[in-house]
């Protein structure tokens, strides 16, 4: 079999129109744009590339995006201060603070403060806790895209066996719980899973979360099985790959994401799209 390539752009070229639209309406209706604010502490090359891609994506989708660049010295006290600013102004729906933070900042603290109703990121204990509990909430972007691509190929999870590998608070957790909640039968692996192959062999879903190059092995894929590789490394010629042997596990799967070009458009489109809730469900 050779895997069809889910191809994560026009997807999210899809969620970015329809929000696009639903911004509008918004704006004709509450006479303003939705507001997006992004905090960035520090000099990270690679956050600094995230940041300015959600602000530019932002304004093509009529999303006011703001972000607020701070020194890297900056202290716990000052971006809590920040934060608190940002969840009192009333144009303001959707907080992110960009991780990783330096070390002399808590980020559990800081995300903690966030207003889970400006939550767009879905990670502040209360967003987790409603994910958990199966009621509605903000959503992390990453995971819910994941599920819009399998709904994009047709893939029900119900009563499939699903193996996330990896179990972040950002990715591989979250993964799990909108998986459970479609009726998946889902299994987490992690770094002290037992013969991994063997658990990534039952499954009829992978979703690869780890962040290690090559790390699931082509051989290792049920032949049919869907594989949604969230992975992100480096190749030694600095090229991006994720964590799934992309060939051999193309040779076995029916669908297969790439990378780049599978579940990374898919954030970004996901994170506008939770703006814009918030922001209907905030101005009503
Ligand atoms: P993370 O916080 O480092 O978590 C990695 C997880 O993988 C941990 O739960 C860890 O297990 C597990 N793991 C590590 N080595 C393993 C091994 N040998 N076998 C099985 N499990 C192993 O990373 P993350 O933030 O979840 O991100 C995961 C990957 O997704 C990264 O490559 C990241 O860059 C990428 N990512 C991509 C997007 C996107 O938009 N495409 C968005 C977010 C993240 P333990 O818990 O036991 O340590």
């Amino acid at each position: 079999m050779t895997a069809q390539l889910i191809d994560g752009k026009p997807v999210a070229q899809q969620v970015r129109s329809e929000v696009a639209q639903r911004a509008a309406a918004f704006a004709a209706r509450a006479g303003r744009q939705p507001g997006l604010e992004v905090v960035l502490v520090g000099d990270d090359p690679a956050s600094h590339v995230y940041v300015r891609n959600k602000e530019r994506a932002s304004g093509k989708v009529g999303i006011r995006g703001v972000a607020h660049r701070l020194p890297a010295d900056t202290s716990q006290a000052k971006l809590l201060e920040l934060v608190d600013r940002l969840n009192a102004d009333t144009t303001v729906d959707g907080i992110l603070v960009q991780l990783p933070l330096p070390s002399q900042i808590d980020p559990e603290a800081v995300t903690a403060r966030i207003d889970p109703a400006k939550d767009v990121d879905g990670l502040t204990p209360i967003s987790a806790g409603l994910l958990v509990l199966g009621r509605p909430g903000l959503r992390p972007c990453t995971p819910v895209g994941c599920m819009l691509l399998l709904e994009a190929i047709g893939c029900n999870p119900q009563g499939k066996r699903a193996v996330v590998v990896g179990r972040s608070n950002l990715v591989g957790k979250p993964i799990a719980h909108l998986l459970l909640a479609r009726h998946a039968t889902v299994t987490m692996a992690h770094s002290r899973t037992a013969d991994l192959g063997a658990v990534v062999a039952e499954a009829d879903i992978v979703v690869a979360a780890a962040g290690k190059r090559d790390l699931i092995r082509g051989a290792w894929i049920k032949p049919g099985a869907v594989v949604l590789d969230v992975g992100t490394n480096r190749k030694d010629d600095g090229t991006a790959c994720g964590d799934v042997e992309f060939e051999p596990a193309s040779e076995r799967a029916s669908f297969i994401t790439p990378v780049p070009g599978g579940v990374g458009p898919m954030t970004i489109a996901m994170l506008l799209s939770n703006t814009v809730t918030a922001a209907e469900a905030r101005v009503r």
